[in-house]
């Protein structure tokens, strides 16, 4: 039987485990929390605009109270002029002018600095939303990049299929059934090769004298005692020199 041969088998079906692997699951958690983050970004910035449509209500009634005020001021302002009034009477509506008038002044104030307030949230929100359309971008043109990436590897991971398909199917029916029952007790790795001349790839165990002798014999059959892999005469390509 020409272990060889399967050996190339392996190596293909090792290779695919690789590819299979190296599928980007990292990215696509990564990328799904991204979404989450954006996601509550949203709705941390619908709260704020609604917050901010309330505290224009609130300048609105804020702004209204003050032209009241005006209006009574201007009034009481024509009254003190009309008609006749008592010392008195008078001194009453001056009183209740200059507290009016205190109250006016205090309301613009408070007015102005809502206003301020306001126009600075607006701002800031705009940059916040802003900000947050060009991450949704980024965000929208990793997943596309990640799609496409993805895409590549399941097309390779299908021409690799039906490359081992192929090769399957030219074995012989005694190759086929021995590779199927090494997989079965050893996994994808049915056959170890040499690690550094010396160590058996697979288990890494430092191999008996006559082991060695025989794989170097290029004897067929020959075993790891620890792990009963197969070795075969080859070097371990991912072992470093
Ligand atoms: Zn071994």
């Amino acid at each position: 039987m020409d272990y060889f041969k399967l050996l190339a088998l392996q190596q293909m079906k090792l290779r695919r485990e690789a590819m299979e692997k190296s599928y980007p699951k990292e990215r696509e958690c990564k990328l799904r929390k991204r979404k989450q983050q954006l996601l509550e970004e949203k709705r941390d910035l619908l709260v704020l605009e609604e917050k901010l449509r309330f505290h224009a209500a609130e300048i609105q009634t804020l702004q209204r109270n003050r032209q009241q005020t005006e209006q009574d001021i201007s009034r009481m302002n024509s009254s003190l002029y009309e008609g006749d009034h008592s010392p008195k009477e008078l001194q009453t509506i001056q009183h209740r002018l200059e507290g009016l008038e205190t109250a006016l002044q205090q309301q613009k104030e408070q007015c102005d600095e809502n206003n301020a307030q306001a126009c600075n949230r607006r701002q800031e929100l705009r940059e916040r939303r802003d900000a947050l359309v060009e991450r949704m971008n980024d965000y929208e043109s990793k997943v596309e990049e990640y799609l496409a990436e993805r895409g590549r590897l399941v097309e390779k991971l299908r021409q690799l299929d039906e490359q081992i398909e192929q090769f399957v199917r030219k074995l012989e029916r005694s190759e086929r059934e021995f590779f199927d029952k090494e997989t079965e007790r050893y996994g994808v790795e049915v056959f170890s090769a040499l690690k550094k001349g010396r160590f058996c790839s697979s288990c890494n165990v430092l191999l008996e004298s006559e082991v060695l002798s025989a794989v170097k014999e290029g004897r067929p059959g020959t075993r790891c005692t620890n792990c009963g892999r197969m070795i075969l005469n080859v070097n371990d390509d991912n072992s470093d020199q």
